[in-house]
Order: structure tokens, then C-alpha cells, then sequence
């Protein structure tokens, strides 16, 4: 389409400078709020790329020469900016998002701290040094071994809707002071507040071409993956293009980490703390309008626990709709709506209680066309629903009972995903028992939103639907795929002083 007039265009963004697409073709970005156009965004296609990546290519040589700390020091400027400006970049999230703006400032907060990591990056990324052999009469002097990191070259960076700044955060700030440059390309339905953030990249110092935006959908995130001066890629998303994206980076030989969905499983047990739990399962599935891969999806129940689920029902209900801080906000489009009312209706179809229903949010509130789903909790009988196996993306709770321990573990060791797991519990061995057992990598006792904080990094279990490729993507696992480890061994011959004996400290 041709853009409208009277919205604002976000164009690609290469040498620091908008372009519009060799094609012309723009979409609207719709605000989750109301449903209208608040953006037209440029939709690129193999030329776009092309150029991008010309551009990336032709950065690195002089990028990858400054030294680490230099690079660093911009990363740091662009620290001080994140926070200057979190307030105008969490304001954009909720326009583009929908969240609420305490979350939308969370965003931008743990984003940063991802920035924060990476300006550490010139103390944890050095090099090892060792001695090997002694000097010998086969060797004659003596040999060492080292090691040092060296950047990719261009590397990208594909990202999904649900956190605007956080995500692209989790590459970018790391992929940089490793000395690699950038293509990123953020999701078609929120590409605003990286258009900011791409300001003040800039002006912390960040030259032309170290990072370009390619601005678009499926054509252009396969010419990213195709193009063979793109030497890795790394992809957060849903489980389907994860896997399509890792597929299509080994048939190229490519380094790739792709995560992927989630439906993260929590279970609470007799002796949890009642207030406690019933606070943290609510938040942890209803915030972000429960579109995040660390949402609570599923809440095993061990044992009858009626206090528990009350209480849950209780502070569900409470919800307000809105995006001031702690509203409920709306879920990204309509397509996403409908597909968490088909689960949700189909469950009761099945015979699940809905004991919050949601869908009442759009007949009762006033939405102001926007795609409002309130808070649902569904108290399943049959643990095959849909509802209780796939990932929803949606405020939307499952609730199932189980007789024991060992049924829960069953339960959510037999998903298909392995973001998240938690368990509530006041006793320190039964927590041990569940941590043990989970089939998850980021594990929280009385925690429903276990996201590591850096220094340690974040990503699911390697073979399951939420991790494609074995390295998590931020942290020590993000240093290691941003950069090739390059092994050198010397012997050198040590000459002979004053010409007498041989100096060699080593041999004496
Ligand atoms: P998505 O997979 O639809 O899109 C992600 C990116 O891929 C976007 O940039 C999009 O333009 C592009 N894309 C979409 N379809 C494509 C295709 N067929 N081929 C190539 N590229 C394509 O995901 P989304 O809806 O934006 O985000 C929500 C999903 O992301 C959820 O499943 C959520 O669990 C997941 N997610 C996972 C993590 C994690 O750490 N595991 C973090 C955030 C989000």
C-alpha cells in the first residue's frame, strides 16, 4: 500500500539515515489500543537487504579495529541515553504494544541491563595464556598457547513484538562491543520504538553502517538469513519460525541461536504461602496482557487447595482495564484475540470452569476498538485440552489439579516447551525435589517470572520448542556466539645473550 499521509513512516535505517524501500510497499502499524493506524512501516525486500548489508560490511573493518574499550565507551554513553529518554521509549511501547507503563518502563530497565553487561565485556571477554611444553631437545624453546576473540563480521538480529526494547538489547549492545555490526530487524507490528532507540544509538557515537534496520516480514528475514555476507543469526519468536530460521541457517552452514514459544508450568504445593502465591500467579500470567515467553500458562495444583484458588480468583477479578500502571492492557491485534478466544472456548467446549472470564471485556467495557481481553482463569478436568498443551499468548490462566508430586512433574515434563518453571512451596528439600525434576531452563521457587539477571544469561532448554540452536542469548553464551575463539601456538627461539649460554629462562 501507500502510506498515509497522516501517520508517521518508519523507513529502514542505514548509514544512521532513513531510506525508504526499493519497492515503496509500507503496512499500517495498528495501536493495540484502539485499532488504528498510528504508523506506516516499510516493508524491504532482497535489495533492501543487500544494501543494508553492503553498508554493515563495509563498517566492520574500522568497528573491529577500535579496541574494545572503545567501543565500550560508546555503549556506555548510549547507557546514559536509555535512561535520559526511558521514559519517551516506555511511552512508545505502550502506544505500539499496548502494555501498561510500568511495564512498558520495566522494558526499557532490563533492556538496559543488557547494555550494562555488555560494557563488561572487556574484562570478562579476554584471553587464556599457557605454557605447553618446556623447552627440550626436540623443541629447543619453548611453546605456548593463547587464545583471543574475534567478531563475525555482520551478524543479525530478528526480533518479535512482545518486548519493543528488551529483546533487541539482548544482541545488539553484546554483538557490538564484541566488534561485530548489525542488521536487525524488528517486528512489522512495533518497529517505533527501536526507530527511537536507533537516534540514540547514533548519538552516542555509534558510526554509519554499524547498525542498519531492515524494516519488514518473511521475504526480508529470509534474504537476512540467505545473504552470505551475514555471518550468524540470532532469532526470538514463535516455535514455528524459530525452527524455520534454524532449518534454514544449517543448511547454510550459519551460526544460529533461535528461540522459540513457550507454555511455562507452575506448581504450587500444600504449604505454599497462600497471599504470596495467589500475588505472584496473577502477575506472572495476566502482566503484559500474559504475552510473555515467561508467563505462567499452566498452574498445577497439588492436593486441594481452595484458600489458594480464592485468592487467585480474587485478585484476577480485581483487574482493571487500561494502560496506567498496574491495568491490564490489550493483546497486539485481532487475529491474536480471536485465537485466545478459540482456546478459551473450546476448553469449556471440553468442560473446563471458566471461573475469571474475559471475554466479557469487549461486550461490558469500553474498548475503544481495541483488542481487550480481560483476565481468564480456566479450571481444567481434562489435562489433553488444547488450552492446558499450547502456548495461548494471552491473559489467560489454566488451572489443573493433581493427586501428587509425581503426576505435576509428569504433566509438565511431557511439554513440548522448556522455558520456565517454578514452584511455591515453604520447604526448602520439596523445592529441591521439583528443581531437580523440571524440564525447563530458568527455574524460580516462589518466583512465577524467573528471568536470570545478568550476568546469567537467558534462553530455554536446547531441544525443545524454546531453544533451536545450543547457546542462550545473552550473557557468557552470547559473548562466546558473537565472536570466534582463535587459537595461536608459539615457540620462539630465544637468542643467546653476549653470546654465551643459552638465556632461555624456562630451560634453566
Ligand atoms: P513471530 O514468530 O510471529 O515473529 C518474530 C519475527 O519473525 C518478527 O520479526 C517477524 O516479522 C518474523 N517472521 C514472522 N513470520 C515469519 C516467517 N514465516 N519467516 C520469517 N520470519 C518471520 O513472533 P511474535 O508473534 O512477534 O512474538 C511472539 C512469540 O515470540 C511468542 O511465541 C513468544 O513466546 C516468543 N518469544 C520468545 C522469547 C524467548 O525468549 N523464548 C522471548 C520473546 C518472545
Amino acid at each position: 500500500m501507500t502510506p498515509s499521509s497522516t501517520t508517521k513512516l518508519i523507513q529502514n535505517i542505514i548509514n544512521n539515515t532513513p531510506v525508504p524501500p526499493s519497492s515503496q510497499k509500507y503496512i499500517p502499524v495498528l495501536s493495540p489500543s484502539t485499532s488504528k493506524p498510528i504508523a506506516s512501516v516499510a516493508i524491504s525486500s532482497q535489495q533492501d537487504v543487500q544494501q543494508a548489508v553492503a553498508s554493515s560490511k563495509a563498517a566492520f573493518q574500522k568497528w573491529s579495529s577500535l579496541t574494545t574499550k572503545s567501543r565500550t565507551a560508546i555503549m556506555l554513553k548510549f547507557h546514559s541515553l536509555v535512561q535520559q529518554h526511558s521514559q519517551e521509549l516506555a511511552s512508545l511501547i505502550v502506544q505500539e504494544n499496548g502494555k501498561n507503563i510500568t511495564e512498558a518502563l520495566a522494558d526499557v530497565a532490563k533492556g538496559n541491563e543488557t547494555v550494562e553487561y555488555a560494557c563488561s565485556l572487556p574484562q570478562l571477554s579476554q584471553g587464556k595464556r599457557l605454557h605447553v611444553s618446556a623447552s627440550s631437545s626436540l623443541y629447543g624453546s619453548p611453546i605456548y598457547c593463547h587464545d583471543h576473540r574475534k567478531p563475525l563480521g555482520v551478524v543479525a538480529s530478528i526480533v518479535p513484538f512482545n518486548f519493543p526494547f528488551m529483546v533487541p538489547m539482548w544482541t545488539l549492545p553484546i554483538a557490538l562491543v564484541m566488534g561485530n555490526t548489525v542488521i536487525l530487524k524488528p517486528s512489522e507490528k512495533v518497529p517505533l520504538t527501536l526507530y527511537k532507540t536507533m537516534e540514540l544509538l547514533k548519538e552516542a557515537g555509534v558510526p554509519d553502517g554499524v547498525v542498519n534496520v531492515v524494516q519488514g516480514t518473511k521475504e526480508c528475514v529470509e534474504a537476512i538469513i540467505d545473504h552470505e555476507d551475514v555471518k550468524a543469526v540470532t532469532f526470538v519468536g514463535s516455535s514455528p519460525v524459530a525452527k524455520l530460521v534454524k532449518e534454514r541457517c544449517n543448511a547454510l552452514n550459519k551460526r544460529c541461536t533461535a528461540l522459540g514459544g513457550a507454555k511455562n508450568h507452575l506448581v504450587a504445593l500444600p504449604d505454599c504461602d497462600v497471599n504470596d502465591t495467589a500475588r505472584d500467579v496473577v502477575v506472572s500470567s495476566m502482566g503484559c496482557a500474559g504475552q510473555r515467553c515467561m508467563a505462567a500458562s499452566v498452574l498445577l495444583l497439588v492436593g486441594d487447595n481452595p484458600n489458594l484458588l480464592d485468592k487467585i480468583v480474587e485478585k484476577a477479578q480485581a483487574i482493571e482495564l487500561g494502560t496506567t500502571a498496574g491495568k491490564l492492557g490489550p493483546v497486539i491485534d485481532e487475529a491474536s484475540y480471536n485465537k485466545i478466544l478459540k482456546y478459551v472456548n473450546e476448553a469449556e467446549a471440553m468442560g473446563a470452569q471458566v471461573l475469571v472470564d474475559g471475554r466479557s471485556w469487549m461486550k461490558e467495557k469500553e474498548c475503544d476498538g481495541g483488542f481487550y481481553m480481560g483476565p481468564t482463569i480456566l479450571l481444567h478436568s481434562s489435562k489433553e485440552d488444547a488450552a492446558m498443551k499450547e502456548e495461548i499468548f494471552g491473559p489467560v490462566l489454566s488451572i489443573y489439579q493433581t493427586s501428587s508430586w509425581t503426576e505435576a512433574i509428569e504433566i509438565e515434563n511431557s511439554n513440548p516447551f522448556g522455558n520456565a518453571a517454578c514452584v511455591y512451596t515453604c520447604n526448602g528439600g520439596s523445592a529441591e525435589w521439583f528443581l531437580e525434576r523440571f524440564n525447563a531452563s530458568m527455574l524460580g521457587v516462589n518466583i512465577g517470572i524467573p528471568v536470570p539477571r545478568e550476568p546469567f544469561s537467558f534462553g530455554g532448554l536446547y531441544g525443545t520448542k524454546s531453544k533451536y540452536g545450543d547457546m542462550d542469548i545473552t550473557g557468557d553464551g552470547a559473548m562466546e556466539f558473537f565472536s570466534n575463539r582463535i587459537k595461536v601456538t608459539t615457540k620462539w627461539i630465544v637468542p643467546k645473550i653476549d653470546g654465551g649460554e643459552d638465556e632461555n629462562p624456562v630451560k634453566k
